[in-house]
């Protein structure tokens, strides 16, 4: 009787490394109405290995969706409105379950872990010049990617080696795990993914930002850092360590953009270290008070090269150091130096697409969990010499995935113009330091990569 009347809505699965979030818009104005979030627990059952448990992500979905649906009832807005999901996803995490029991056959083995580090140096050394940059692929032989997990899960769980013999095992990201056990599961689910894995946490919040020209590109601050740039329909090879990836690719009929992704590791997994692992802090937001009661690093350097490096580096024997530590380091000082390491990492990844492409960004457009930490948007905006820029509402990656899935069920106006949209209005950050004095801390940066390069060989 009451019901507002919204039009359509569209909704989104955004299933993270860190949490799994639900999160419902309204289709004609990606006005954000209600969601949910539930933090997924992370193993760490050996040294560099990362895995969780994809029950657990199951069960965060199903109670995401229940909460927000729960919230929406009691705003009087009716759930049947909710047209089309999308699911985003952590991208290249891997799982393999069992057709016919339902059951996962092994934990999911997240995108971080290393324990492929050896398959990868075998893989290396078979190649002609022992080249890890696979023009063909355009990714690098990395412990990043997808298909070496599963070649370790086949050849080291003898559960998965058994349904891959009798013909029950099934392979996939994060994206059809869920799309399948949604679907019916052992009773006719769906197996299916997307060229992105059916937009990729990355590649829909390249969408949510609105990155749909070539050139425009946004940089996301989770657990890792991805800066991705649209380059349009033809891939680009980078000759600065950069990825080639897909894009996007919004229906059947439609091409296939590509993108230059520069991918970072560990970003807001080293605030969770430094929670975690030492208890420097309760909570992630008390990093940026305690950062910001020094300022400064005081000359203390930190590279949280935990998994070894990405991007540009491509370097898994790569270790985490801190360095320039002197009597007056506190954990202020290191908490700062933590959130410098974040903006390090972007800037090289930032001169790596500059130098590919030739042509500087002017301003990098910024989302994700790590931005609603003021002090280190105005220093990434230092230690770039441009401005950051962070839409309102921060949650672009879920507004990707959901419009384009609204815009597949023919319900999202996604007229691809931002002033269309009530919610795009954002914030700017300037540089406030000088250019000099930004280049002699990047210098030092530099040095310190250098130091935790090759350090078990
Ligand atoms: P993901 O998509 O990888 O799950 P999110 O975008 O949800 O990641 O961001 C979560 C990450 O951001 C966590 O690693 C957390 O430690 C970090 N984070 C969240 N809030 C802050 C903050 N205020 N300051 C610094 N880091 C933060």
């Amino acid at each position: 009787s009451n019901r507002i009347m919204l039009g359509p809505l569209v909704a989104a699965i955004d299933q993270g490394t860190s949490s799994t979030r639900f999160l419902v818009f309204n289709a004609k104005t990606a006005e954000l109405l209600s969601h949910h979030q539930v933090e997924i627990k992370q193993s760490f059952p050996k040294e560099g290995w990362v895995e969780e448990d994809p029950k657990e992500i199951l069960q965060s979905v199903y109670e995401c969706m229940d909460r927000t649906c729960e919230k929406l009832t009691q705003l009087n807005i009716d759930i049947s409105n909710i047209k089309a999901i999308g699911v985003t996803n952590q991208r290249e995490t891997t799982l393999v379950w069992d057709k016919e029991t339902g059951e996962p056959l092994y934990n999911a083995i997240v995108w971080l872990d290393l324990r492929t580090q050896s398959t990868v140096e075998r893989l290396i050394n078979k190649t002609p010049g022992k080249n890890k940059n696979h023009l063909k692929t355009g990714l690098p032989i990395s412990t990043y990617f997808s298909a070496v997990k599963l070649r370790w899960l086949m050849d080291n769980v003898e559960k998965v080696h058994e349904a891959v013999l009798s013909h029950r095992a099934m392979f996939g990201t994060v994206d059809s795990w869920l799309i399948w056990c949604l679907t019916g599961g052992k009773k006719g689910g769906v197996h299916c993914t997307d060229v992105t894995n059916c937009l990729g946490d990355q590649s829909a919040a390249l969408v949510g930002q609105m990155c749909f020209k070539d050139g425009q590109a946004k940089n996301t601050y989770g657990t890792g850092c991805f800066l991705l740039k649209n380059v349009g329909t033809k891939p680009v090879m980078s000759d600065h360590g950069l990825l080639t990836t897909v894009a996007y690719k919004l229906g059947r009929d439609k091409p296939a953009c590509y993108a230059l992704e520069g991918s970072v590791a560990i970003a807001g997994a080293v605030v969770r270290w430094l929670k975690d692992n030492l208890g420097i802090i309760q909570t992630s937001t008390e990093l940026e008070k305690l950062a910001a009661d020094v300022g400064t690093s005081y000359g203390c350097y930190f590279v949280p090269a935990f998994s070894g490096l990405y991007a540009p580096y491509w370097e898994p024997s790569a270790r985490g150091i801190i360095c320039g530590l002197t009597q007056f380091t506190n954990r202020s000082h290191l908490a700062f130096a933590a959130l410098e390491a974040v903006c390090f990492q972007t800037r090289e990844i930032l001169d790596a697409m500059n130098q590919d492409s030739g042509i500087h960004l002017s301003q990098l457009q910024v989302d994700g969990g790590m931005t609603s930490n003021r002090l280190l948007m105005q220093l990434q905006a230092d230690i770039l010499c441009i401005p950051v820029v962070k839409p309102s509402m921060p949650e672009t990656t879920a507004l990707g995935a959901a419009m384009a899935a609204g815009a597949a069920e023919g319900v999202s106006v996604w007229s691809l113009n931002p002033e269309d949209l009530t919610e795009v209005t954002s914030e700017k950050f300037e540089p406030q330091i000088n250019p000099e004095e930004s280049e002699l801390r990047y210098a030092r940066w530099k040095k310190a990569v250098q130091r935790a390069m090759n350090w078990e060989t």
